[in-house]
């Protein structure tokens, strides 16, 4: 006997079996001209090239001269623009905004992080960033963004996604604004082998395409110092055998350089932050190939702009006045890069600043400060066959600014036209 859906089935394979295919419909093709063309590989430009986007894909770039436009294309003529893929942010908050006040920090529900990251989300794919990696948020609000984002419902950038940090008790990832009798605790806390393997598959379960830890304490939290390691090796390996295990990175924040290490040993793909990176910490980064994730601008920020409460104030003056210096070592010695802002912290669509602090203040050449959010932030998230630089067979995430940013780092801040996936969001090209 069949039972129910079993019958469909049988009947759907055999309808399907016997059925023509149905013929594929002709894509539209976008001709993208350039008047410059980037490549993030080589840091070579190319004058009067024309990328050929079909659906949501490149399909070829050649020479302007030798592509000629069909009736039925749609051709952006970039005038004198220079054409790079578009840029990638592996440590974002879409969902959550810049707001030190304890009190008010308090008050934000799920729906008010969802909210936040429809706007947020917008923000930053204007300005040309066109993938992130969201490491950390409640409710796991970031899968329902990435899934609406997927659906077309909202404009956004492409996003993996971690739902809510795994952390100690007590420790950044866990809530510690209130007294014992709020009973208030942090959505991924989990203390302990068991409890730790319980959240990272709990958080797969509901969406999670990353895993996100934090492996010592952090300076926007109350009560814990960034130098003191929070979660112990063992901890973190079993957190690392089962992401991994289930096809899932670990982006471990980390400031105190023995829980760098421990992370690194542990497995983890990323190190957030890394303020008190040592020579220890960066020889096994290098040895494992562990991606280093810098967060910098924001101190800058912060410092200009930002009303921190009290309990966070030193820790913030502490960690701004060796991360720079530190991260800089981390640099030159070879430890891979990558793009990261923590954005939240600061307004989103300002990611491109950071950038700015790699070339401007830390020394970094103007085309590696370009790979590391492309070409290594493509690599960290695994998405080096979809993006991270304009060539046939990828996404069609292409962005145009006024100067080449080899000669001008700072035009990154003002991108001008944005396509994520074949889609055109801003052409301020005129
Ligand atoms: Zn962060």
């Amino acid at each position: 006997m069949f039972s129910r859906p079993t019958l469909v089935l049988t009947l759907l394979l055999a309808a399907s079996a016997t059925a023509q295919p149905a013929p594929k419909p002709a894509l539209t093709r976008t001709l993208v001209r350039a008047g410059h063309l980037l490549d993030v590989k080589t840091g070579k430009v190319l004058d009067a090239e024309t990328v050929v986007v079909a659906g949501d894909t490149i399909q070829s770039i050649a020479p302007s001269a030798s592509v000629q436009a069909q009736p039925s294309d749609i051709v952006i003529d970039l005038g004198a623009l220079t054409v790079l893929p578009g840029l990638i942010d592996v440590h974002t908050h879409l969902t959550g905004n810049p707001d030190f006040d304890p009190y008010r920090e308090l008050t934000t529900t799920t729906a008010k992080e969802a909210i936040n990251g429809v706007a947020n989300a917008r923000t930053t794919l204007m300005a040309g960033i066109t993938s992130v990696r969201n490491v950390g948020a409640g409710g796991y609000s970031d899968v329902d963004l990435r899934d609406a984002i997927n659906a077309g419902q909202v404009p956004g950038p492409h996003m993996l996604v971690s739902g809510p940090p795994l952390g100690i008790t007590g420790g950044h990832c866990d809530e510690n604004l209130l007294p014992s009798g709020y009973h208030a605790v942090g959505d991924g806390v989990a203390d302990g082998i068991a409890a730790v393997q319980h959240m990272v598959r709990q958080n797969i379960k509901y969406g999670a395409d990353v895993i996100k830890i934090c492996a010592t304490g952090g300076v926007l939290s109350k009560g814990d110092d960034p130098q003191a390691s929070q979660y112990t090796l063992e901890e973190m390996q079993a957190i690392v055998a089962d992401a991994h295990r289930l096809g899932r990175k670990v982006a471990a924040h980390a400031h105190g350089a023995q829980g760098i290490l421990w992370a690194t040993e542990a497995g983890v793909d990323s190190i957030e932050h890394g303020s008190y990176i040592n020579d220890e910490d960066i020889a096994a980064m290098k040895q494992r190939g562990t991606y280093l994730v810098p967060t910098l601008y924001l101190e800058d920020w912060i410092i200009e702009s930002g009303h921190l409460p009290v309990f966070y104030r030193q820790k913030m003056v502490d960690v701004s006045a060796v991360a720079k210096g530190n991260i800089k070592r981390a640099m030159q010695a070879g430890v891979k890069i990558a793009m990261g802002t923590d954005a939240a912290v600061y307004p989103h669509g300002l990611n491109a600043h950071e950038l700015d602090v790699y070339v401007n203040q830390l020394g970094m050449a103007p085309l590696d400060a370009l790979q590391t959010a492309t070409i290594n932030a493509a690599d960290l998230m695994g998405w080096t066959a979809k993006t991270g630089t304009l060539e046939a067979g990828k996404w069609a995430d292409i962005i145009a600014v006024q100067k080449s940013p080899l000669d001008d780092i700072r035009t990154l801040q003002d991108v001008k036209f944005v396509m994520k996936a074949g889609v055109v969001y801003k052409n301020d090209s005129k």
